[in-house]
């Protein structure tokens, strides 16, 4: 059974590239019938707030990401706490003293002398009096992950294929602060195995996380997840811009970006499929692939998002839609305006150029050719295609066509200059409005 995991820590709202991570676990778990869990890391007290818990629920709400289960950091310490116990016991776990002053010292030094600034392990030299000593003058420890030296790290990234690491030059991690607190990486171990987590898709700002977290999934005595670190999203311009790391759902509603639009975007940007229009999110759950993410960062188009948006609303069925709707329309309304849309508010503005009032005052020469199409309006065939009919006739009579035959009955009909087909119009418009505007247009 394949189980995915989002796991946002509730110190803010999540943006865009929030978004897509949170997207592509949930497609990996339903691509193969699996399972996907919200993970609240709110370890940090201090930064967390129960707004942002709500406001990650409703964003992935919003987006459509159903959940299997929600967990939250907060609520597991007691598991933390036992977790860490035994790798305390197994050695795997060493208390340090240091001072962050000490640490910066040791790293300058390293550094001025060409060597990588891996923390020398002082810590794991001192005996059990040396410690009481420290801690009798009120020295209170942090805690260090011993890594193990004798073997290289190694994974098979989904994305990024294999990884190799040489432990020895990477810093026995902090995972535990001198007041008790935790830092991310342990935790998030523990609650991976806990929750029987099979694959974790994430940033690539995480892969030396992962190089540690490897190490800490078989100190427990687990199989690690499969990994897959995804390539960055940098905006149109090729770079993280400062509006694109801001944007949260929020602005993407209030744009008018339909969430199935933003998710057809976010799943394949990156990937060597291309981007399609969809009107739901089976169909990217359907063709969703990790091997076709590429190493390249993705880039994130606001302007192609807003053209998307347009092409996912020209797929919409009107009861996908209905409950969105300007009061009274119904699915032709729909089905007249929808190829118009960028933005489903856009339907409120056609709608009313169904119901009107609209004013558009005829151009005096246009006079008499819409006092021609006033006379045909009754006898129009109505419940058939009256436009058909009312523009062969007046091509007949007049001799117009093009430009000349339809601008003068649009804009006496609609009060615009262009808008959704007149065909699928003028029945919404009906015989009686048809012909009070164009009574109007004529003064
Ligand atoms: N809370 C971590 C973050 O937001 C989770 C990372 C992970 O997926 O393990 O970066």
């Amino acid at each position: 059974m394949t189980v995915t995991r989002f796991a946002p820590s509730p110190t803010g709202r999540l943006h865009v590239g929030n978004l897509r991570t949170a997207l592509h676990n949930w497609l990996y778990a339903r691509r193969h019938g699996g399972r996907f869990w919200l993970r609240i890391d709110d370890t940090d007290a201090a930064r967390s707030t129960e707004a942002f818990v709500d406001a990650i629920r409703q964003d992935l709400d919003w987006l459509g990401l159903d959940r299997e289960g929600e967990v939250r950091q907060s609520a597991r310490t007691a598991l933390y706490e036992a977790r860490f116990a035994a790798l305390v016991e197994q050695g795997r776990v060493y208390p340090c003293y240091e001072t962050p002053e000490e640490l910066e010292l040791k790293r300058k030094i390293q550094l001025g002398r060409g060597l990588p600034p891996v923390y020398d392990r002082a810590a794991l030299a001192l005996d059990a009096a040396a410690r009481a000593g420290l801690e009798a003058q009120g020295v209170r420890p942090h805690w260090r992950f011993r890594l193990d030296h004798d073997r290289p790290i190694v994974w098979d990234d989904l994305i990024r294929g294999p990884q190799r690491f040489d432990p020895a030059r990477i810093s026995d991690p902090v995972i535990r602060r001198a007041d008790g607190s935790w830092l991310y990486l342990l935790p998030s171990v523990i609650d991976d195995i806990d929750l029987g987590i099979t694959h974790v898709v994430r940033g690539e700002d995480h892969v030396s996380n992962t190089a540690v977290q490897v190490q800490m999934f078989e100190a427990l005595g687990a199989a690690p997840p499969a990994f897959a670190h995804e390539a960055l999203l940098v905006g149109g311009e090729g770079k993280l811009s400062k509006r694109l790391g801001s944007a949260d759902a929020d602005h993407f509603r209030a744009a008018g970006i339909e969430p199935v639009a933003l998710a057809a975007k976010l799943a394949r940007i990156g990937t060597s499929l291309p981007v399609e229009p969809v009107a739901t999110l089976a169909p990217l759950i359907a063709r969703f692939d990790l091997a076709g993410f590429g190493r390249a960062p993705a880039r994130f188009d606001e302007t192609e998002l807003a053209r998307l948006n347009a092409q996912c609303l020209h797929l919409m069925p009107f009861e996908q839609v209905a409950d969105r709707l300007p009061p009274g329309m119904d699915a032709r309304g729909w089905a007249a305006v929808r190829p118009n849309l960028d933005t489903l508010a856009d339907a409120d503005s056609w709608w009313a150029v169904v119901t009107g009032p609209v004013a558009c005052p005829a151009d005096p020469a246009d006079a008499d050719y819409l006092r021609r199409a006033l006379a045909l309006i009754p006898a129009l065939d109505w419940a058939g295609a009256p436009w058909a009919g009312l523009t062969a006739a007046l091509k007949a009579e007049t001799g117009r066509t093009g430009r000349a035959l339809f601008l003068p009955l649009r804009r006496a009909l609609t009060g615009q200059d262009h808008g959704p087909d007149m065909a699928a119009l003028l029945p919404l418009i009906g015989p009686a409005q048809a012909q009070a505007r164009l009574e109007a247009a004529l003064g």
